[in-house]
């Protein structure tokens, strides 16, 4: 079949594969564990729900402008400047089909054939295939002493004429990893003196725990949005837990915004009307249930440290953020997609291989879930793969007894 080189160099997302194979696992009544995909259990907002129900009672479901619906790009306005105390006008914003389009844009627009795109290992899985897609080379930057942050010499090292842009992610999936503040301003200050795009991913920005806050990449610029290279990415999916209305936003300059906005008209035309009012609704409405989820994942996160404790030869970072903790498993002497086929296979468990983000030796757990689902899921992983804990376990009515180890 003739297919293009271009398609073809792309590879599966892993993580909607491996939903995949879950959702078909449970259908077929296995008592499946969910610790691959992000996203929380709860409910979207009551205010989400009205506003979407609203559209569809009026009937008044048409095209919107392709940048987003005014009053949606008000609200998202409004949340700028309390999130990040930046004034925006409605030009610097455009509305895209959840960030995973927004990202797309930005890197279209961006990018020319063979420009270089930096990608902080370990790297949320779609970076290198986005960047890919626009005929540009992802260039993979690893911490060299096996941490989840870069040293900022490493970056600058990495940069070359053929830079575009660095990406950022932090609160970071999937280590959970908030990076220092002062690293941030380097970057910032790097790509604001160099002319360097910095696409800064903030979707989990509201999902930080202990107190500790992620400082945005715009706070270290004193530059105005017309002026700044700094690019900000955001969106409903992870803080209202909508990730099915597929809403999405980027901020930026004028020009920017303006390009993006034919390349989207072009493609999707505009973003289906009725999640755009849901997504309205969510940002207009009570703004506790964002709070909400913070303290549920929190929760969840120290059950797992909780958890992983007991399971021998299991190193895990402390996430400080998100919805995800990256527990290093060399120990076990296995490769990654190896052992997460293992537990998928034997123990019912999903998780993502670290292969997928850049770090080989990790399982990328996520804990959006229930506190259920990762005592659980952690026992489970446990009877799997250290041979010091006993060799029989239930899952659901079946009494299982290892003998692979
Ligand atoms: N950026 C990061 C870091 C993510 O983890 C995700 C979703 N997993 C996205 C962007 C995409 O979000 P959306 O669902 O809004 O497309």
């Amino acid at each position: 079949m003739s297919i293009s080189h271009l398609a073809r160099a792309i590879v599966e997302s892993p993580t909607l594969r491996l939903n995949e194979e879950a959702r078909l696992l449970r259908e077929r009544g296995e008592p499946v564990i969910h610790l691959g995909i992000g996203e929380p259990k709860n409910k979207a907002p009551i205010s989400a729900i009205l506003g979407a129900a609203g559209k569809l009672l009026a009937g008044d479901v048409k095209y919107t402008p392709t940048d987003g619906l005014p009053s949606l790009k008000k609200a998202i306005l409004r949340y700028t400047e309390e999130s990040y105390d930046r004034v925006l006008a409605p030009e610097n914003v455009i509305v895209s089909e959840g960030a995973k389009q927004s990202l797309f844009n930005i890197l279209y627009t961006i990018c020319n054939p063979q420009d270089e795109v930096i990608v902080l290992a370990p790297y949320w899985v779609s970076y290198p295939e986005i960047v890919k897609m626009v005929q540009a080379v992802p260039v993979i930057v690893t911490p060299e002493d096996g941490s989840f942050v870069p040293q900022f010499s490493e970056i600058e090292r990495a940069a070359s004429s053929s830079t575009k842009a660095i990406i950022l992610n932090s609160p970071n999936n999937p280590s959970g990893a908030v990076f220092p503040e002062e690293l941030v301003a380097k970057i910032v200050a790097f790509c604001e003196k160099k002319g360097i795009w910095l696409i800064s991913d903030d979707i989990y920005h509201k999902l930080v725990f202990d107190g500790k806050v992620a400082v945005p990449a715009w706070r270290h610029t004193s530059k105005d949005v017309e002026s700044s290279r700094v690019i900000v990415v955001n969106g409903v999916s992870k803080i209202y837990g909508m990730t099915g209305f597929r809403i999405g936003w980027v901020a930026a300059n004028r020009e920017l915004v303006r390009i993006m906005t034919n390349v989207q008209a072009q493609t999707t035309s505009c973003v289906a009307t009725i999640c755009q009012a849901a997504a309205e609704g969510a940002l207009t409405g009570l703004q506790s249930y964002v709070e909400s989820l913070r303290l549920t994942i929190q929760n969840n996160r120290d059950v797992l440290m909780q958890e992983i404790r007991t399971f021998t030869g299991v190193k895990l970072v402390k996430p400080e953020g998100t919805f995800y903790a990256l527990p290093d498993l060399r120990a076990y002497r296995m490769g990654s997609v190896e052992m997460s086929n293992l537990l998928l296979k034997r123990a019912m468990v999903v998780t993502v291989p670290g292969k997928e983000f850049g770090m080989e030796g990790h399982l990328r757990l996520s804990i959006s879930g229930s506190v259920k689902d990762i005592t659980e899921g952690i026992a489970r992983m446990k009877w799997a793969l250290d041979p010091s804990s006993p060799n029989e376990i239930y899952i659901g009515e079946r009494k299982l007894l290892r003998d692979w180890l």
